[in-house]
């Protein structure tokens, strides 16, 4: 029998050698690498300054600091997502909002977002869930002067209308997790146009530390340290990761090409299930399809979701639900006294979503195999 996962990291020969240059030379932590993949991925993002961290949750706690983020502020963030979204805004101190998503493109409601700022607002994360972007032009619109923080995890080399995450926003967070467009095994990055906030970022990676104003003015010397004046952390990525990072950047285009062009072909050979919602893509987007996420339509299905995803699984088929509504979650139930009904369509995503497999790994015969096995439900 086959056996499909829902994701497989593609890597091979190139980051095999690519690792023995930092090794060899002894330089592992943060070094000349780093430098070279944040100069890499900036140029592919169309951004004037990346910075490298160990995880998305690492980038996005980074970059909510940066801001200022602390106590008494809020900070907005869509119910459907990875829960590190909103965990990264409670490092901070700050309060996680809730607001609900639109089950077309499984991202934050724009309406819902108006409904949910308050003069304590002082952040708003949409997230690019799966690799499509959130509805920019609205939420930008309806934040007005309030900070916006993309959520861009799964959107690595996704556009929307010409346009990549940290562009719109004022920076976005990158995962370079094994499940993502390109991985590094853990890893991610902040991107931003804003040198103010970059510089901010740049000295809160790397323990808070900053040139000294005497380094500044005499230059290096063996006994003079820098300079902490800010609570910091070390959120700096390694050389030996960054190296993997190069050669994965190249191949960042070519993965998302391969990538639409399954999903073109799911999408076409699934239209004849009624039950089975395929992703919409709104015009101007460039999709990633870091996963191709589905609504299992139960008032039309011949199962429920779950059934239909254990019958997957005996067929060697994995699957998994999109993600989860995180306002549901333990920690932010008890925490923050929320009910299922506060984000109904989250709620409902949680429930019936469904990720099919869709990785650089698969083959023609892997894609026809899910496609059969799914149209004889
Ligand atoms: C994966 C993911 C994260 C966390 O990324 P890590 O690199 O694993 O920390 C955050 N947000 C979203 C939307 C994700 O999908």
């Amino acid at each position: 029998m086959r056996k499909i996962q829902i994701a497989e990291p593609t890597l091979g020969e190139e980051e095999w050698l690519a690792v023995k240059e930092p090794i060899e030379s002894g330089w592992l932590t943060q070094g000349p690498k780093v430098q070279a993949f944040e100069k890499e991925f900036s140029a592919e993002h169309n951004i004037s300054h990346a910075l490298a961290t160990t995880s998305c949750t690492t980038a996005l706690h980074l970059a909510l600091a940066g801001m200022g983020v602390g106590p008494g502020d809020e900070v907005i963030v869509p119910a459907f997502t990875w829960i590190a979204t909103a965990n990264a805004v409670v490092y901070c101190g700050a309060k996680p909002v809730f607001c609900d998503i639109d089950l077309a493109t499984f991202n934050m409601c724009p309406n819902d977002l108006k409904s949910k700022i308050t003069d304590k607002t002082k952040v708003i994360i949409p997230v690019h869930l799966f690799g499509l972007f959130a509805d920019m032009d609205a939420i930008k619109e309806i934040a007005g002067d309030i900070l916006i923080l993309e959520d861009a995890a799964c959107a690595a080399g996704a556009s929307y209308n010409g346009k990549y995450a940290g562009e719109i926003g004022n920076a976005a967070a990158f995962s370079f997790h094994p499940r993502k467009s390109i991985t590094t095994g853990e890893g991610g990055m902040v991107t931003t146009n804003d040198s103010a906030l970059y510089e901010t970022m740049s000295i809160l990676r790397n323990h808070g530390a900053s040139v000294s104003a005497e380094v500044r003015h005499v230059g290096a010397k063996p006994y003079l340290l820098p300079e902490f004046n800010h609570l910091g952390f070390n959120h700096r990525m390694s050389d030996v990761q960054a190296a993997i990072g190069l050669v994965q950047i190249k191949k960042m285009r070519g993965f998302i090409e391969e990538r639409n062009k399954w999903a073109a072909y799911y999408k076409d050979k699934l239209s004849s299930i009624d039950w089975l919602n395929t992703p919409h893509t709104p015009d101007g987007c460039l999709h990633a399809y870091q996963a191709f996420v589905c609504y299992v339509d139960e008032s039309k299905s011949p199962m429920p979701r779950n059934q239909i995803m254990e019958y997957l699984q005996e067929n060697g088929i994995y699957t998994r639900p999109g993600t989860h509504a995180v306002h549901m979650l333990g920690y932010y139930k008890e925490n923050y006294g929320m009910k299922p009904e506060d984000c109904p369509n989250a709620r409902d995503a949680d429930q019936y979503s469904m990720a099919i497999p869709l990785h650089n790994k698969m083959a023609q015969e892997d894609y026809d195999y899910v496609i059969e096995k799914l149209l004889a439900l």
